[in-house]
């Protein structure tokens, strides 16, 4: 099984149906395991998916419209029970702050796991050796802020290379650290025998009108996931409720130069899931049409840049 990959623990717009339990995804990245976005009903839906919220690293909040957060209060003390090590962070929009005190202490319980309390404003980034999460603000109506993950460009020694420059033992180490080595006399340098792998790449879009941050958080994503609550025909509600259609969501993947979308947050007036994806088809060709419970892969890394100069 891939070690990143997105479980969708619910897909729903506004209210739970019989198929969709309201919004929330657990991103397995590596040892970090990122909440986003808990509704109503987030715990269960872990156990569903059989994944363990003792495992929780982070949990990252778009908004505090219910649908968004109302799962926060059972998940924080389920973190609680499960004595999930921590500090678990957690991030969400400065203006918000009310709201996640009140959910935080919406029960009676000992809070035993430490929580890394960051409200963001537009622009914020926790830089860590794995990967950095900075946050955007989105156009909706209330603060809202969409999410990237980031991995650093990685240096892998190409095999053939260093047998083709004759380099084994401790002087690979070497020119590891230095960079350059010298080696009968003939000057080495790393980028001579390695190549530079881009960093995987991670985007969450929820609610907002069609944005400038939509298109800069989603540049260059392995995989996006973003809101699609209307089809283009209801394409005047989701301008006045500060949303997105399908087909937007499909564009903004197609123009920041993605590679996989997903799409969730239905709303519940379309009987036919179908028709999101084929509007989204119309500008991007690897659409996921979120289902509860289901797991989408990151896709492979991107295929490294040549960096020798010269051979
Ligand atoms: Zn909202």
């Amino acid at each position: 099984m891939s070690q990143r990959e997105l479980t969708i623990l619910g897909s729903s717009a506004q209210t739970p149906t019989r198929e969709r339990n309201h919004n929330g995804y657990l991103l397995r990245w590596d040892r970090e395991q990122i909440v986003f976005d808990p509704g109503e009903g987030t715990q269960r839906q872990l156990l569903l998916a059989g994944r363990s919220a003792s495992k929780i690293t982070r949990i990252c909040v778009t908004h505090f419209h219910g649908d968004h957060c109302l799962g926060l209060p059972g998940l924080i003390q389920r973190l609680n029970l499960d004595r999930a090590k921590g500090p678990v962070h957690v991030y969400f929009p400065v203006e918000g702050t009310p709201y996640f005190e009140n959910l935080r202490g919406a029960a009676a319980f000992h809070e035993g796991t430490s929580l890394k309390v960051v409200p963001w404003a537009d622009g914020a980034t926790d830089p860590g050796p794995a990967f950095t999460l900075s946050a955007r603000t989105l156009q909706h109506r209330i603060p809202t802020l969409g999410w990237r993950i980031e991995e650093p460009p990685r240096r892998h020694l190409l095999p053939d290379r260093l047998a083709e420059f004759g380099l084994e033992g401790p002087v690979v180490g070497n020119l590891q650290r230095e960079g350059v080595v010298e080696v009968h006399g003939r000057r080495i340098t790393i980028e001579q025998v390695s190549e530079t792998r881009p960093g995987q790449r991670f985007a969450f879009i929820m609610d907002t009108a069609l944005c400038d941050a939509a298109f800069e958080l989603a540049a260059d994503a392995d995989l996006v996931v973003c809101e699609a609550t209307y089809l283009t025909g209801d394409e005047g509600l989701a301008r006045r409720y500060q949303h997105l259609t399908a087909a937007q969501a499909g564009r903004i993947a197609a123009e920041a130069g993605a590679r996989r979308l997903v799409l969730t947050h239905f709303s519940q007036r379309y009987p036919d899931p179908g028709q999101f994806a084929a509007e989204a088809n119309e500008f991007f060709d690897d659409v996921v049409l979120a289902q509860d419970l289901q797991t989408v892969a990151v896709p492979p890394r991107r295929n490294a840049t040549p960096s020798g100069a010269s051979r």
